[in-house]
């Protein structure tokens, strides 16, 4: 007996682990597994690790090894979470290559690819799932504590956990505490995606018969004439249109709830609640069929023709063309070949609009992934993914990072859009950048949609390493909508504006109105106004942590700060002369609509834009209302250019086109047509023409004039000749370096260190230190240091490599203390 033990303990082997941490530091660790787990070690499992002196933390297993590591000597793994992979090696290679290619580390990658709920913390917090109804009692006892301690405590952190249940590891309990929907993992806000259900009637089939109608018909007159009257109307109704909605029936017999669910009641109507599309089924029926256009069929067979030579090809397509039925064929093919299809859309644009469209073909095929889900559903997702029971993923971009099996096909809508690219915090990617090189993992496709595309795309697509299929003419043959440009210095001095609206757009908008038609208002700044002046001595309140100008909200009555979210009473003198001559300067979309209101009292207005879309569904309802036709006229900043698509708005107004088109940036004339154009696509899209206003003090502006024109391409070779001579993108690939400390005069040494041994490696590709036009957020002052490289010739791996070197060797110097240094790849 003796001896088999010694034998068997032979015949083990030692294994090392290293795994990726959920943390911002620049190698990875080295772990040491127990004999017993030497079976249960995969790559893409989570195992718990203790990391620094007490803290424990979920990492991925990155590499088996049987080498210790050279310089420490290896912890124990604790714990094995998963029996199966949850991270695919095709993952941790693209997580690598991220961390690469944007220049940071493969934790914060991780990070930002798993969702809270599978990266366990010691500080991550744990609460009851209050809609939880299942058995309690099968809890055993430890996991009986848990909930025990959570009933009295409403939250715990996971370090909390261990102390109470005094045991090394408690994450396994808890992961099946989770898995079992009990627990909720570091909550955040709920907006499960829930089909919207409608009441629809059919008549009892008994009632086909002629004789049999007309009986009723006697009965009902006599004795419920209302009854009567609605089953008239449901008659008419469905002589006119396939399904017929409870709604619709008590508005066309104006018979009253109660009588259609008596009759309902006595089974002569029959209900039944059906999921539907919320905003189209007027005109598009429920589960529709549809037939591309000749156009639309055209540019399909021209981008597959492309696919068989290239892997990214751009559909250039106009507002309104249709874009989406092109798409929805790509992926019919592809799920028929049995692969998986990622679609890619702006967070705000995943509305379920386009969710519902899409449902309709691919039914429970399809996923939804995006930032407004809570953990739980997200889990749900990437489960699905893994075990390949959804087919299409429709996502915002952190959608890349979920665990595709085999993807064929990734389709990225608006392409264009910034709101690809994260900002803050690291990886810093862009998802369409970043889509492109997955796909190419998988040996997939991508399609790049736009009515204006990037012009880095427009770019690749001109020099051929992209393919290019156009759509230049909307759906059905609707115009585009007529542009007039108005100036705001002549009916200034002419006196006919009244407060921000030009007699010309007012003309518009109450002929609208008239025609019982939307409007939707477009001002690029939220609040009410952004700068509070001092009449006298031209004091203006500034944000106590950032180097901006506080932001008026009349809503809440306080000074904002849109950066870092200070807020401050509004003063009633002025802090610095004590004159109570203050004045409001520049307008946001509240006073937008506080003064339509007071010009156009009987309009109904609603306001979109990040304050009236933070709680859970606003967004959705504001949505629903203009669906429902309960809002004329809708004021918003840029989240009204995105993909909307109501038939009954025919007018855009762009309050001011000005700020946009002066903004200090190299890209301003870019956007600023993407913006106008977008907008503009919103007006007029189903059958009638529209009509957008444009106020704006330049009425010359080039860039207004290529939009009016519908001119893309005029727009791309003007712009394209300055980003030549400037050395900008697409010519040039740019890294910034932001540089940020608490003491400015020791970030401008920092600064100035880092930009000198920059220099010596890359001599004048090197611009900066420059102070940024926001020189201090959250109490940090912030240089930039700007480096330009020529596309070829010079190898961007390389340069990546010499600028970590750089920053590697600064933060061993004693100048670095304290300093931030954050790189950011193809900035925005
Ligand atoms: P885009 O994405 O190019 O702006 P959409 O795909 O949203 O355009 O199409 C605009 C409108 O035209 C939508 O209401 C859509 O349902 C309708 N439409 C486009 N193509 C077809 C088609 N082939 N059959 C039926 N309706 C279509
Ligand atoms: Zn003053
Ligand atoms: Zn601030």
């Amino acid at each position: 007996m003796l001896e088999f033990a010694d034998a068997n303990y032979q015949s083990r082997k030692t294994y090392f682990v290293e795994v990726i941490l959920p943390l911002a530091i620049a190698k990875n660790y080295t772990y040491r597994v127990p004999f017993e787990m030497n079976n249960a070690i995969r790559v893409g499992k989570r195992v718990v690790v203790q990391f620094g002196k007490s803290r424990m933390y979920t990492a991925i297993i990155d590499k088996i090894t049987e080498q210790p590591p050279e310089k420490y000597e290896a912890k124990y793994i604790l714990d094995i979470l998963d029996d199966r992979p949850i991270v695919t090696e095709t993952q941790i290679s693209f997580w690598k290559w991220m961390a690469e290619y944007y220049m940071c580390n493969d934790g914060e990658v991780m990070n930002a690819a798993l969702p809270s709920a599978l990266k366990l913390a010691s500080e991550t917090k744990i609460t009851l799932n209050r809609e939880f109804l299942g058995d309690k009692t099968e809890l055993n006892d430890r996991e009986f504590m848990i909930v025990e301690a959570l009933d009295l405590q409403p939250e715990l952190t996971i370090s909390d956990i261990t102390k109470l249940l005094g045991q090394k590891t408690v994450m396994p309990i808890l992961k099946l505490l989770f898995e079992k929907n009990i627990i909720n993992i570091s909550e955040e806000v709920d907006e499960r995606y829930k089909p919207r259900m409608r009441t629809f009637l059919t008549l009892n089939p008994v009632y086909h018969d002629q004789e049999q109608l007309r009986e009723l018909f006697g009965i009902l007159e006599k004795r419920a004439p209302k009854q009567a009257d609605a089953v008239l109307a449901y008659i008419k109704l469905s002589r006119q249109q396939k399904a017929i909605s409870k709604t619709e029936l008590i508005e066309e017999s104006g018979a009253g709830a109660s009588s259609i669910n008596s009759l309902i009641e006595k089974e002569i109507l029959i209900a039944q609640e059906k999921n539907v599309s919320r905003l189209h089924m007027e005109d598009e029926g429920i589960f529709d069929v549809f037939d591309l256009s000749p156009h639309q069929q055209e540019a399909l067979t021209n981008v597959k023709q492309q696919f068989e030579q290239k892997d990214v090809v751009l559909l250039h397509g106009i507002t309104s063309s249709g874009k989406t039925q092109v798409y929805i064929r790509l992926i019919e093919d592809a799920i028929a070949a049995g692969r998986q299809v990622l679609y890619l859309l702006p967070e705000i644009a995943l509305t379920t609009h386009i969710i519902e469209r899409l449902r309709q073909y691919f039914g429970a095929n399809i996923g939804v992934y995006h930032s407004r889900f809570n953990d739980n559903e997200r889990v749900e997702v990437w489960q699905k993914v893994l075990s390949n029971d959804y087919k299409v993923i429709l996502g915002a971009r952190s959608a890349v990072f979920l665990p595709f099996q085999d993807l064929g096909l990734i389709i990225v809508d608006e392409e264009h859009e910034v709101s690809y690219k994260q900002f803050d915090p690291a990886p810093r990617y862009n998802a369409r950048d970043a889509a492109i090189f997955l796909a190419n993992m998988h040996g997939g496709k991508v399609l790049l949609g736009s009515a204006t595309p990037s012009f880095e795309s427009y770019f690749n697509a001109r020099t051929h390493k992209y393919g290019l299929a156009e759509l230049t003419e909307r759906f059905g043959g609707t115009e585009l909508p007529v542009i007039e440009v108005v100036s705001i210095a002549e009916e200034t001095k002419k006196k006919t504006i009244q407060s921000h609206f030009t007699s010309a757009l007012m003309l518009d908008i109450n002929q609208a109105l008239d025609n019982k038609e939307q409007v939707i208002l477009f001002q690029n700044r939220r609040g009410y106004a952004p700068v509070l002046l001092c009449k006298v001595c031209a004091y203006t309140p500034k944000c106590i942590n950032c180097d901006v100008s506080l932001t008026y909200h009349k809503h809440s009555g306080k000074l904002h700060c849109h950066y870092c979210g200070y807020k401050e009473d509004t003063p009633s003198v002025c802090p610095a002369c004590g004159s109570t001559h203050l004045e409001y300067k520049g307008f946001g979309t509240e006073k937008i609509e506080d003064e339509l209101a007071m010009l156009l009292p009987d309009a109904r207005i609603a306001r979109m834009d990040l304050d009236t879309t933070r709680s859970r569904n606003s967004l959705q309802n504001i949505l629903n209302d203009l669906e429902e036709k309960k809002i004329d006229i809708l004021v918003g900043t840029q989240m009204v250019a995105k993909g909307l698509d109501f038939a009954d708005v025919t007018v855009i107004g762009i309050i001011n086109a000005d700020s946009m088109l002066k903004f200090p940036d190299y890209r301003a004339n870019e956007r600023s047509y993407q913006m106008l154009a977008q907008v503009s696509g919103r007006a007029g899209r189903r059958g009638k023409q529209g009509k957008v206003v444009i106020q704006t003090y330049d009425v010359k502006h080039r860039v207004i004039k290529q939009v009016i024109e519908n001119d893309y391409r005029d727009l791309y070779f003007t712009e394209m000749e300055e980003r030549k001579s400037f050395n900008y993108p697409p010519f040039y690939r740019v890294i910034n370096l932001d540089i940020k400390h608490k003491d400015p005069e020791v970030l401008y040494n920092q600064a100035a260190y880092l930009a000198t041994e920059l220099r010596k490696n890359f001599g004048d590709r090197v611009i900066g230190p420059e102070t940024p036009l926001i020189s201090r957020i959250r109490n940090y002052y912030i240089k930039s240091i700007l480096l330009k490289f020529e596309k070829d010739g010079v190898s961007v791996n390389k340069v990546k490599a010499t600028i970590r070197d750089v920053i590697t060797q600064f933060q061993t110097t004693k100048l670095s203390k304290g300093s931030i240094v954050q790189p950011d790849v193809d900035p925005y």
